[in-house]
């Protein structure tokens, strides 16, 4: 799968906030945000850039792009294949975002970022209603159980991953997870207000609706 390339730290400068991409460093005083929070470059410490509208919307979509970790033609996919459906458009889109497989393992705490649930993903460890899924964006639907291959259920990063929890401190509403079997049930597909989002959806859809 085609990655950025782009240091992590610098995504962050760019958004003018914390992303999380580097699990437990995002979390610390080493954190390049609460270090330099502005953009990176000769010139990043006079502003942002970032001050017309379109600006914003721009901002919102870039944000949201480094935050999930997708490419742009990746993530213009999730706009287009959003609007041929019936509904909110943006509350589709976070929809889809949220219920990439790579988002759906961190948000279990069981990573310490997304970076590193792609790694786990593509290494085959996980069943996904009981077969075997290797695909970093594959999406998830309401009443999939996740599970990991018993041969793999004794490796220290499941035994250990609830003090490596880097973001959130608790798993979403819609998901129960069995943390003992671990084990992990999509209840239903997350609302608007289901989603902690650092960015508006509304606005990355009025960027690729013009
Ligand atoms: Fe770097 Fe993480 Fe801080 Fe972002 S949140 S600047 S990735 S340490």
């Amino acid at each position: 799968m085609a990655k950025s390339l782009n240091p992590k730290c610098k995504q962050c400068r760019r958004a003018g906030e914390k992303l999380f991409l580097k699990g437990e460093r995002c979390i610390s005083a080493k954190c390049a945000i609460l270090k330099r929070n502005y953009p990176p470059g000769i010139h990043g410490s006079k502003g942002s850039r970032y001050t017309t509208s379109f600006g914003a919307q721009l901002k919102e979509k870039q944000k949201a792009k480094r935050y999930y970790g997708i490419l742009e033609r990746q993530f213009r996919n999730y706009y287009v294949k959003t609007i041929k459906k019936k509904g909110n458009t943006a509350e589709l889109l976070l929809q889809a975002l949220e219920m990439r497989f790579d988002n759906v393992v961190y948000k279990l705490g069981i990573s310490k970022s997304r970076n590193q649930s792609r790694q786990l993903i593509n290494h085959g460890i996980f069943l996904v209603n009981g077969k075997s899924v290797n695909i970093p964006s594959y999406q998830i639907k309401a009443k999939d159980l996740i599970t990991i291959k018993p041969q793999y259920q004794d490796l220290k990063i499941f035994q250990s991953f609830k003090e490596k929890k880097g973001e959130d401190e608790e798993i979403p509403s819609w998901i129960s997870f069995d943390q003992k079997k671990l084990e992990a049930k999509i209840l239903n597909r997350p609302s608007l207000n289901d989603i902690k989002s650092i960015f508006n959806p509304t606005l990355i859809v009025e960027f690729y609706s013009k």
